[in-house]
């Protein structure tokens, strides 16, 4: 079943077939909704139906009229050139930036401009003081700040006609500040088609560059002499298009679907970011079709879904003009940034779960799957074997294609493979020198094995795997309890045993429910199965009870051994958010999670700075727990109970935050409370 599934696709998946679909994707510059992007389309297109499949491309409108879902459409893009040259001061005159040579060097979807301008320093540009008695009209602003907040600010309201960015997002520990001085970051401007927005162009430089221009414009100020000038040229063109989606359908005995995701876009070359998933998907599925045409798999149960998109956007199409389908979708598997050389890119291959209020059997079925890779070198005796790459797993933090389809409102549970941190992440340095084959061909067999499993999964699978899970979560639970006795023992208050116990008796009531949930979903599967899922529920019940068991008693142990009995305290005030999520039941109106930077725009500018500073606040999370707590406002919890579920989920309890977001989505009209 696992073993004979995994050996046949050794027999024919190939990381280097893969690695050369990552060169030659890494060719095409990926923007969403571009020329660019078509290309890397057909290029998919045309190796799925060599390899036999079934495959085509949809199109969807590329405008501002369309909307998928809560997420609307964008125009397409297109440069053909881009140059900025330094004039003044005359004897310093360079080449700062050429499109020809870095796609990267523009910021995506620059509007056509062609002038001298006068570059003016702002430190990040992020706040509306920086900007007092600064003169930018027509000017150019160089900064390393969030170029959305700084168009904001300095185009829109001071007048500025383009932007030079030179900053590099930190990535510790595998990215310091000046450790790629001579990459450029990805970055993109986004157009919403408002009457009131103003369009602008933009460049990027290295973090060497930005220095040296950063020197050379102190030094001219401090000696009085005149400003730096460039001379900026953008050959680009907006305007109504399509967004592509590639699909491919290795056809099973029912209309049930498996489904595999991979974003196709970004900008050229992005090799890891994300030619790697893409490739590797596509390896997977010219791997399976073949073994399925040979005999050597058997014709699955269920079909398996193909999908390479523009990432996000293309999820919310798809998936918007498929509404009928979505239902038969049984789970997925999205592949980000697979085929990184972990030695050049720093970073870890990673199993993240869909969110907990997705939970379903997906998540524990591809980790036991991925045990079938771990003996790439033998042991001295022979007798075992060793993983040569790191590996791990993570909770859900959303951020690609597993975050729309695992929204329950969606219902398609889906983890996503990803390797995290990467070193190159997202600049003119993610290579394909940095892409290793053996990392592919480990991505791409454990997804066509998963993706096989579930499309193939009857009566022995699902039963197999209720088993399977059964025992993940009596390790989990071991776990979790031994965790909190190791926390009372690591603090010297009694009361640290007390709250200790309480939180892990919340702790595993919560990690049993979701058991339970999980189990159901292979139902999925199979019907038959449900006899067994009662079983094995009641069975899970029982050793939570023992469990509880030795948490208690531990904490006895070490309340009497702190000398403290009887420990009681009054129970703590609840705080103004606390009272307010407990009189609110929030429901959704909209299916898919909400594409909130569209959304806001309906906010006065003040309420979305507000928003804004409050997640900054957050040192962790700030992003994440909205998310969470979006997928589980079904009407049904109240918001005190949601502010539990993301502190289980998360082990972050942010009621401010979570209240601040719905009371955000109801005056947005998305939100009912
Ligand atoms: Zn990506």
């Amino acid at each position: 079943m696992l073993k004979d599934t995994f050996t046949a696709i050794r027999q024919v998946y190939s990381g280097q077939a893969a690695k050369d679909d990552v060169a030659a994707l890494a060719r095409y510059h990926r923007i969403q909704a571009s020329p660019g992007f078509r290309s890397a389309a057909q290029y998919v297109l045309r190796e799925l139906q060599n390899a036999g499949l079934e495959a085509r491309i949809e199109t969807f409108p590329a405008d501002h009229q369309t909307n998928f879902w809560t997420s609307p459409s964008f125009q397409e893009w297109e440069a053909v050139g881009a140059t900025l040259h330094l004039v003044e001061p005359a004897d310093q005159a360079c080449k700062l930036a050429d499109y020809r040579e870095f796609k990267t060097a523009l910021i995506q979807r620059s509007i056509a401009f062609d002038g001298e301008a006068e570059v003016v320093l702002l430190e990040d540009g992020l706040e509306e003081a920086e900007y007092d008695g600064l003169d930018l009209a027509d000017k150019i602003v160089l900064t390393k700040g969030d170029v959305d907040r700084v168009r904001q600010l300095a185009v829109e309201k001071h007048g500025a006609v383009g932007i030079v960015f030179d900053g590099m997002r930190e990535i510790p520990p595998v990215r310091q500040a000046m450790d790629l001085p001579d990459a450029r970051q990805y970055t993109s401007l986004w157009w919403m088609g408002d009457p009131d927005e103003k369009k602008c162009f933009g460049f990027v430089l290295s973090p060497r560059q930005g220095q040296w221009l950063r020197e050379l414009i102190h030094r001219r100020a401090k000696d009085g002499l005149s400003p730096v000038k460039v001379r900026a040229r953008v050959d680009s063109s907006l305007y109504d298009g399509t967004m592509e989606v590639v699909t491919a359908l290795i056809p099973g005995e029912t209309d049930e679907l498996a489904v595999v995701v991979a974003h196709l876009c970004h900008p050229q070359p992005s090799a890891n970011d994300n030619a790697s998933g893409a490739a590797a998907a596509l390896e997977a599925a010219r791997t399976l079709a073949r073994l399925v045409a040979q005999g050597d798999l058997p014709r699955p149960r269920r079909g398996i879904r193909f999908l390479w998109l523009s990432e996000m956007t293309g999820s919310y199409a798809y998936l918007a003009g498929h509404e009928e389908d979505i239902p038969r979708m049984v789970a997925g598997i999205n592949l980000d940034m697979v085929g990184e050389d972990q030695a050049q890119a720093g970073g870890s291959f990673l199993i993240e779960r869909p969110p907990d209020a997705m939970s379903s059997f997906a998540p524990e079925l591809l980790e036991r799957l991925r045990e079938e890779l771990l003996d790439d070198a033998p042991s001295h005796t022979g007798l075992a074997g060793y993983p040569l790459f790191r590996y791990a797993t993570t909770g859900f933090s959303g951020g690609s294609d597993h975050y729309i389809f695992s929204d329950p409102t969606v219902g398609v549970p889906m983890p996503m493979l990803i390797q995290w941190p990467d070193r190159f992440y997202h600049t003119s340095v993610d290579t394909l020198d940095k892409v290793d084959p053996a990392m592919l061909a480990r991505a791409g067999m454990l997804t066509a094995a998963y993706v096989f499993f579930v499309a193939n999964a009857g009566s022995a699978e699902a039963t197999w795997l209720a088993h399977e899970m059964q025992a993940r979560f009596q390790g989990h639970l071991a776990k979790s309890v031994q965790a909190y006795v190791t926390h009372m023992w690591d603090s010297g208050a009694p009361t640290a045993s007390r709250d200790a116990l309480e939180l892990l008796e919340r702790r595993i009531a919560y990690v049993l429910a979701r058991h339970k949930v999980a189990l159901a979903t292979l139902t999925r599967l199979w019907e038959g199965v449900d006899p067994l899922i009662h079983v094995l529920g009641e069975e899970a019940a029982n050793l939570v009870h023992i469990a509880l068991g030795r948490g208690r008693r531990a904490a006895g142990d070490r309340i009497r051994a702190l000398g403290a009995d009887g420990l009681s305290e009054p129970p703590g005030e609840l705080d103004e958010w606390e009272r307010k999520a407990a009189t609110m039941r929030p429901r959704r109106l909209y299916r898919g999670p909400i594409a909130l930077r569209a959304a806001m725009r309906k906010l006065v500018p003040d309420e979305r700075a507000a928003w804004r500073e409050l997640v900054t606040s957050r040192r962790a999370g700030g992003r994440t727990l909205p998310t969470l707590a979006e997928y589980w406002a079904d009407g049904r919890r109240s918001a005190s109970e949601i502010v539990d579920l993301v502190e289980m989920e998360s082990g972050v309890r942010d009621a401010e935050l979570v209240v601040t977001y719905f009371e955000l989505l109801h005056k947005l009209g998305w939100l009912d409370v």
